[in-house]
């Protein structure tokens, strides 16, 4: 019930954005972020409508996965999670989507372990773009040099760029992000003219507004569908 409500609210809220900011309702999607919660949260999701999910964790994404494997074939999941080489395989194996690509190495064993019966693994280069002490995401000035490196993975497709600003409630500051990753995506459609280049993952429960207003075209909302997660 409630998160029937709450998913509602939330394509009340991405149409008001776009209204506000001349996008076309369909350019923004919707990723629901369910780490952490139960199976039978994301079924009441699925049943309101909602297809996309995100999973930060491997193994608890890959559970999920093989649970919904033969109950809903028409989910996309996505993994939005650090991840370490040793578990490539099973977001290779597993995912639609791996959104926090940052260096030579995962690109490389993702595409060998990628099975040839399924469509290529559509990645997205994770950007540091302001929380410097974090080891999460490649430099701005890293973006070309990785995206060649991909472009020659015939297993990976591309699509664009995701990033984790530093949290903050100064709009001011997170749209400043915002729109460097904007500039930046432009930057690496122009670079890379022939290839799918479409996505600009941003904007999570407290931003999301920002993040649509310059650009987003994927939001990752967990709070605001599943409510407070509890890591105990
Ligand atoms: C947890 C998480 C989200 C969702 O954040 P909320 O604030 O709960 O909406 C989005 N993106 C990533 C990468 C996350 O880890």
């Amino acid at each position: 019930m409630e998160i029937a409500k709450n998913l509602q609210n939330i394509h009340k809220n991405i149409q008001l954005s776009c209204l506000n900011h001349h996008r076309d309702r369909d350019s923004v999607k919707l990723l629901a972020v369910s780490k952490t919660k139960p199976v039978e949260d994301i079924e009441t999701a699925y049943q309101a409508g909602q297809r996309a999910f995100g999973e930060n964790y491997v193994q608890e994404g890959v559970e999920k996965i093989e649970y919904f494997k033969t109950k809903h074939t028409d989910i996309e999941w996505h993994f939005i999670g650090p991840l370490q080489s040793n578990k490539t395989r099973l977001v290779a194996e597993n995912f639609d989507w791996m959104q926090t690509l940052d260096r030579n190495k995962i690109a490389s064993r993702l595409n060998e372990q990628r099975p040839v019966n399924k469509a290529p693994l559509n990645v997205l280069i994770q950007i540091n773009i302001s929380d410097e002490s974090s080891k999460s995401g490649i430099q701005p000035d890293e973006m070309i040099t990785l995206a060649k490196f991909i472009k020659n993975l015939p297993h990976l497709r591309l699509r664009g760029l995701m990033a984790i600003p530093a949290a903050t409630d100064n709009i001011v500051e997170q749209e400043q992000a915002f729109t460097a990753m904007n500039q930046l995506l432009i930057k690496l459609k122009q670079a890379f003219p022939e290839q799918q280049i479409d996505t600009l993952s941003m904007g999570m429960t407290d931003d999301m507004a920002s993040a649509i207003k310059c650009g987003s075209t994927m939001v990752r909302i967990g709070t605001a569908i599943f409510g407070h997660r509890n890591y105990d």
